[in-house]
């Protein structure tokens, strides 16, 4: 096995949020990053991907240019030699082992799923872009099937489980597509469609203070969104799913976004994990009982000494605010990592949003405005600002886009005419 040593020392697993961000803030000191993709994904624009306001492309950062000091290893990490202090990746061009210095793990997490019959056979997912462009695709298929069978009720019925971000604002971004749609399917309009938001939970967007969580539980339902708070999902079979309190939903798809857990890799890589399976680190994010391996981001049960009594959320702001102190405490600045949250954002379809910003609750179009300014903020490299912010103004002029694209990725073969 071709064997070669990280850029700089440090070896980062993982080019997502924490990862990207450690690689970035290194800067001319250099790192190797391993990543499954090429891009670092911004999931808080997942949603308007999603609905079409946004090109897909726009909406995830080249990691090349984000970390031009960095070396890219694209590939999947598969082994972990403690010992000899290497890792093992199945890259694009065959087997590796990277030998590191330091060694940073932010391999974040997968969607949690339960044992519902039906679920994984039927159920779909929303945590990356390639999920975001197919349940698009499949909402505009589902209306065009719909053209031609009306009095379906399944084709028009979509049910999202889990009423965090993800579940809230990608079923309030596609709703607000699906009726904008509405304009190209005439026969369509008087036909009602069903939209439902599942949670076991007794509130939706736990996440966010009281008032503003009760603005986006009326703002849902005065759009006609079914909101079924303390029920569970029982079962779907592709066509109806049935809740816990006895509610039938005929529906042509079902969204998960339950939860998340720690990437199941872990497990294999001879890293201490707590009993949900996240990396165990130190107040400076070490590794617990290591002095060479970190871990950052929603793989690992990351300490706040700023709020001491629950660990870190799996959120971007947080994985962010690791990756500054990990970078620090890497170059020799050790001190124990500390943040607190300074507010929260939330878009629910076009001109509507909330925001919890220091002493001030903002919903409807400020909200909606706070939240994407404060997007536009984040969102790195001036060169995706811009495409963002030429989206959303061509957005406001024009129709919504309902070009159905299932078919790119998978290219006709040559000679096959049919
Ligand atoms: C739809 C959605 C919307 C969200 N919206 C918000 C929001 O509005 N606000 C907010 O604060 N948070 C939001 N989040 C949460 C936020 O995205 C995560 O907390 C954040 O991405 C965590 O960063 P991370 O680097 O730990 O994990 P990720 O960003 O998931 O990165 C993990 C990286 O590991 C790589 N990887 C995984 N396995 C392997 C392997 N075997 N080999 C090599 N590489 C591997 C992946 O390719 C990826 O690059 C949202 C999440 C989703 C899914």
């Amino acid at each position: 096995m071709e064997r070669r040593e990280a850029r700089g020392g440090t070896l980062v697993l993982g080019g997502g949020f924490a990862g990207s961000y450690v690689a970035r803030l290194l800067k001319r000191r250099g790192a190797t990053v391993v990543s499954l993709e090429n891009f670092m994904l911004y999931t808080p624009l997942l949603p308007e991907a999603a609905s079409g306001t946004l090109e897909p492309r726009h909406v995830v950062v080249p990691l090349r240019e984000m970390c031009p000091h960095a070396e890219l290893v694209l590939g999947r990490v598969t082994g972990h030699d403690r010992e000899h202090r290497t890792v093992v990746v199945e890259s694009l061009a065959g087997e590796l082992e990277i030998g590191y210095e330091q060694l940073v793990v932010a391999l974040g997490a997968t969607t949690r799923t339960l044992p519902v019959p039906g679920l994984l056979e039927h159920g779909v997912g929303f945590k990356d872009l390639a999920d975001a462009i197919a349940l698009r695709n499949r909402v505009l298929l589902q209306l065009e099937r719909a053209s031609i069978h009306p009095d379906d009720a399944s084709e028009l019925g979509f049910v999202f489980v889990g009423a965090g971000y993800a579940g809230v604002e990608a079923l309030a971004e596609l709703n607000d597509m699906a009726h904008a749609a509405l304009r190209s399917y005439p026969g369509l309009r008087s036909v009602p469609q069903r939209w439902v938001l599942v949670d076991a939970a007794p509130k939706i967007l736990p996440e966010i203070p009281r008032r503003l969580g009760e603005y986006a539980f009326r703002r849902l339902s005065r759009r006609g969104i079914e909101i079924h708070i303390s029920t569970t999902l029982e079962s779907y079979d592709g066509r109806e799913a049935a809740l816990a309190n006895g509610t039938r939903i005929p529906a042509r798809t079902l969204v998960w976004t339950a939860g998340v857990r720690a990437n199941p890799l872990l497990a294999e890589l001879g890293l201490p994990l707590d009993d949900r399976g996240r990396v165990l680190v130190d107040e400076a994010l070490r590794v617990e009982g290591a002095d060479d391996m970190w871990a950052l981001g929603d793989c690992a049960a990351v300490r706040n000494r700023k709020t001491p009594d629950v660990v870190d959320p799996p959120a971007c702001q947080h994985a962010l605010r690791q990756a500054r102190r990990l970078t620090k405490n890497l170059t020799g600045d050790t001190k124990p990592y500390g943040y607190r949250m300074l507010g929260q954002v939330a878009t629910l379809g076009r001109f509507k949003g909330i925001a919890e910003i220091p002493g001030l609750h903002l919903w409807g179009f400020p909200g909606w405005f706070v939240t994407r300014t404060y997007h536009l903020y984040q969102l790195p490299l001036l060169s995706r600002k811009l495409r963002v912010v030429v989206d959303w103004t061509v957005a406001l002029f024009f129709r919504r886009d309902v070009v159905e694209l299932s078919m790119l990725g998978h290219p006709r073969k040559l000679g096959d005419d049919g």
